[in-house]
């Protein structure tokens, strides 16, 4: 027997789950279906597994600096030394112990707002019409919210490498690896696999990673792994890899040179949405060329009824993007606001890299596309940490950068790499949003001492 909702969320990550709750608790008769995880992405492969295994290079970063603390006992004062005695299995024990507290948690979300969970793989039968498991559900309402996966090149050998979800899947800490790809995945796996120990090569096709961050950030961030951090191998696309007799993998690039072999090779170059596979055609969604599902700034598509939310819209491939898309969504479809959406512009974010980026705003070079080179003021700001100040061989710039425009100086970008670049963000983004300006930021008294106290001292 075919069962109705009011609001159906296909996939159970952020989206999904957020946007159900919300319809929910508006008193909707709501459902939520999940393949695999309850968490999609985020909770399972994503942000929570990967910010534990950041945590644990911190820690293998703080053991250097401890002999400087007068903590000696810890210390063996060269890099990655100190990982040797490093339990990879049991971080990932605790780490996955974490991620069943965290489904536990969603689950009684749900039983507290009355969301049903269908346990399946949904495809569409027409637009208002889903099959699992040869069950049918029908909804007033569909949101499409099936995220995506890792992308794989066509590369002879590809399949002898892993992907992010491999990486997490690793329990056992690879002595050398190598990491193909110039993204967020690509610097933060690659900074992990550095920080805890393992002999690490970052491979990047064209001159540098996180093309089109700031070049400040980019600048340190490379000037940083020259010092302590992976092989950067810039330039450098794979053609071919081999499988040694012994497991190990050699990387062959197409301008004829190739990598010393690696027991562990990781491809980090961006994530395709998953929408091939969930007979999306019979609800007569038109997707974009590479698979994303276009949507309007209420996440309509172009079928009435049909809703599109996170990774697989191709926006901002972010957690807290795809969480309030669907919120929004619902208070706009259930709660009589109808112009209730998203605003995609200047969302923050952070790169959990070795040193971590925080970044909201233009860059530079955006900057100065928008408002003319005469019309933008920047201001400049390196210093050490103080939480490094004090080590022999660990001080590392912090590098902070403030864009302001025109003539009252509205604060347009904002980026920081050093230690403490992440935590200091939010609150930055949200005097952003309520268009602060660089009197705004003069005119608040500073916390001292912090590093964030910096971007209201600038001269
Ligand atoms: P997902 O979370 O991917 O959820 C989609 C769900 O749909 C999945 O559970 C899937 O199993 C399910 N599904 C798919 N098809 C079907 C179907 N037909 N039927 C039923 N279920 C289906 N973002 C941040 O903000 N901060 C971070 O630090 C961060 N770190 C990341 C680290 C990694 C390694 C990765 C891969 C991503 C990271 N992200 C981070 C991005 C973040 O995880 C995603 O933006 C977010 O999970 C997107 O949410 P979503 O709801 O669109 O999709
Ligand atoms: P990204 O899209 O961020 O980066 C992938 C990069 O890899 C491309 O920009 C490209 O850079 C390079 N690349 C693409 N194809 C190839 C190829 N065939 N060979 C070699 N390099 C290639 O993807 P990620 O997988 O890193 O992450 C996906 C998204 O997940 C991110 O964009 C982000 O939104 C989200 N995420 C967020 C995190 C956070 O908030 N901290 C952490 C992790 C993920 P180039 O053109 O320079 O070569």
């Amino acid at each position: 027997m075919t069962q109705h909702f009011d609001y159906i969320a296909i996939g159970g990550g952020s989206g999904g789950i957020a946007s159900a709750n919300r319809a929910a608790k508006l008193g909707k008769k709501a459902a939520v279906i999940e393949a695999k995880y309850i968490g999609g992405t985020c909770v399972n492969v994503g942000c929570v597994p990967k910010k534990a295994m950041w945590y644990a290079g911190q820690i293998s970063d703080a053991l250097k600096y401890a002999n400087d603390y007068g903590f000696s006992h810890y210390l063996n004062n060269n890099d990655g030394q100190d990982a040797k005695k490093f339990d990879w299995a049991k971080l990932v024990e605790n780490r996955e112990a974490y991620i069943e507290r965290i489904h536990a948690a969603y689950q009684r979300g749900f039983d507290a707002n009355k969301v049903t969970v269908i346990n399946g793989f949904a495809k569409f039968v027409d637009k208002n019409t889903v099959e699992v498991d040869g069950q049918l559900y029908t909804a007033d309402h569909i949101t499409i919210a099936t995220g995506g996966r890792p992308a794989i090149p066509e590369v002879e050998g590809a399949e002898y490498g892993i992907n992010s979800d491999g990486f997490f899947a690793l329990t056992e800490q690879p002595k050398s690896v190598a990491v193909v790809g110039a993204g967020y995945i690509a610097v933060e796996l690659a900074g992990v696999f550095y920080a805890l120990g393992s002999e690490t090569h970052l491979i990047v096709r064209k001159e540098k990673p996180l093309r089109g961050f700031d070049d400040m950030l980019t600048d340190t961030l490379v000037e940083q792994m020259a010092k302590h951090g992976p092989t950067l191998h810039t330039h450098s696309t794979p053609e071919r890899i081999e499988k040694l007799s012994d497991g190990r993998l050699v990387v062959h690039f197409t301008n004829g040179t190739s990598l010393a072999p690696v027991d562990c090779l990781v491809w980090a170059i961006g994530r395709e949405p998953a929408t091939d596979n969930i007979n999306i055609e019979s609800t007569g969604i038109k997707l974009d060329e590479r698979g994303f599902i276009p949507t309007d700034k209420f996440q309509n598509t172009n079928v009435d009824g049909i809703y599109a939310v996170g990774d697989n819209t191709g926006r901002a491939q972010l957690t807290p993007v795809a969480v309030a898309a669907g919120r929004r969504l619902c208070e706009r479809l259930f709660n009589n606001k109808p112009n209730e959406h998203l605003d995609y512009s200047g969302i923050a974010t952070v790169v959990f890299s070795h040193p971590v980026i925080g970044t909201v705003g233009l860059t530079e070079a955006e900057a100065i596309e928008e408002y003319g080179q005469d019309n933008i003021t920047v201001y400049n700001s390196q210093f050490t940490a103080l939480y490094q100040a004090i080590t022999e061989d660990y001080r590392d710039p912090t590098r902070m950068k403030l864009i302001c425009a025109g003539k009252e100086e509205k604060v347009v970008g904002l980026h920081s790499i050093g230690f403490g670049s992440d935590e200091l963000l939010q609150g930055f983004a949200v005097a952003m949003k309520m268009g602060a300006t660089k009197a705004d930021f003069d005119n608040t008294i500073a916390i001292h001492p912090t590093s964030a106290e910096e971007f209201v001292t600038l001269t």
